[in-house]
Order: C-alpha cells, then structure tokens, then sequence
C-alpha cells in the first residue's frame, strides 16, 4: 500500500483515478491544482510515497509542482500524467525530476502495475522477496501485484493467464524453496485436482517463454531435477 499524493483538475479522470487506486488498498489525497498540492507541502504533510502530477494544470504546472517536490524531496516517487504524447514533456518532466510518464488515456491496470514497479524501486534495499503492502510482491526485478493481478519485469508488464499468474504468486512467496511438481499442482490447481502432474510443466515452459531472457537456460524458474522447480533471484 501506497500514500499517493494525486493532482488533477479534470474531475471526472481524477475520481476514477482516486476510486480504483483506493480499491487496490492505496491511500489517495487528490487536490486539482499545483498550488492546492504545494499548500499540502507547506503546511507540513510530506508523507506521500508517491505523486500522480498531470501536467497541464489551470495555473502552475505539473512540471513545475514536480521540479517543486523534487527540490523538497527525494524519496517521493513522481510519476506524470499527460494528455500529451510529445517526447519533449516526457525529456522536460523526467529531466525535472520525475520516475516515469505515463500518456493519457492510459489504463487503471498499467497505472497500479507503473505504481507498483515505482514502490520496488524506491524500496529496492530489500533484495529478498518482502512484501510492499499486503497486495503488492517483489522478488529480483519482479513485482507482482496481487489486487491488479500484474507482473512487471522492471518496467514492462507480463502478461499473464488466470494459472501462470498463481504459479508465480506461489514461487514468490517460496523464494529460494525448491517445490515438488506436485506441490505446485496442489497449490494452483487445488487440492482436489486429478489432473495429469505434465500441466505443471506445460505452464513452466510457458512462464519461462514470458519472463526469461532465455528459456532453454532459465535463471529464474530453476529446474531441480529429479524433484520439481525452484524460484530463484
Ligand atoms: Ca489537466
């Protein structure tokens, strides 16, 4: 779960923006202006993890609340919103300070996927696989967000079906465990599944065509012969 400082003026973007990233368990302060948002600063509450700043704002601009918080703060996470698609407010708002961009419209789904992959990184001391929040889990370059049901490789998000995403959520929760196939089709597949043990490979194979660089000499999904797979980062 993330504090996130939002400011937008369009209302109507700014409530679903505030309704979905409330529903994936983050807490949201949504302001409509630059100067809304620098008076929350001035009166002393900094707490945020992260700020959602769109750019074209009716006075002061998102660039320059961004060059603002930036000045005030480096630990925020500041990603910028733009209707916009030119690359010189992408090279202006990142040289200003800000993590990542993301164009309008843009989905709920790739915004918490950015979001999360922002809070990994702002937290990126921890190597092991802890969790962020109770929705969100990383290990290695992963981040898998459990409310969204997204896995990003850094920056890029994976997609996933319904059964390879539990398989990755069952090895980022056993990191450095090696798991018989069988415990992996018990915890996926359910206890009272009777179905050949081969489905747990097919799904392997499949992960690792999406998440490894090379998937005949996996670095991620470990073959530990004779036994099963081991998560490994
Ligand atoms: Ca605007």
């Amino acid at each position: 779960m993330a504090r996130i400082l939002l400011v937008e003026d369009e209302d109507s973007i700014g409530e679903v923006i505030e309704l979905n990233l409330t529903l994936a368990g983050h807490s949201v302060v949504r302001v409509s202006s630059a100067e809304a948002a620098q008076d929350i600063w001035e009166g002393g509450d900094t707490a945020f993890d992260i700020a959602l700043l769109d750019i074209m704002l009716p006075g002061m601009s998102g660039i320059d609340l961004c060059d603002y918080i930036r000045n005030h703060s480096d630990d925020i996470g500041i990603i910028m919103l733009s209707a916009k698609s030119q690359e010189q407010d992408k090279v202006i708002a990142l040289s200003t300070g800000a993590d990542d961009y993301i164009t309008k419209p843009f989905g709920v789904n790739e915004l918490q996927a950015r979001i999360s992959a922002l809070m990994r990184r702002i937290r990126k001391d921890d190597k092991k696989s802890v969790p962020l929040g109770e929705d969100i889990l990383a290990s290695g370059p992963f981040t898998l967000n459990i409310a969204s049901r997204v896995l990003m490789k850094n920056d890029t998000v994976i997609d996933l079906t319904s059964v390879e995403f539990s398989i990755m959520e069952l090895f980022f929760r056993n990191e450095g465990v090696a798991l018989t196939r069988e415990k992996i089709l018990e915890g996926v597949w359910g206890e009272n599944y009777y179905g050949d043990i081969k489905i747990v490979d097919v799904n392997i194979r499949r992960l690792r065509m999406k998440i490894e660089e090379d998937p005949s000499g996996p670095e991620f999904i470990v073959t530990v012969w004779g036994f099963g797979y081991r998560w490994t980062v």
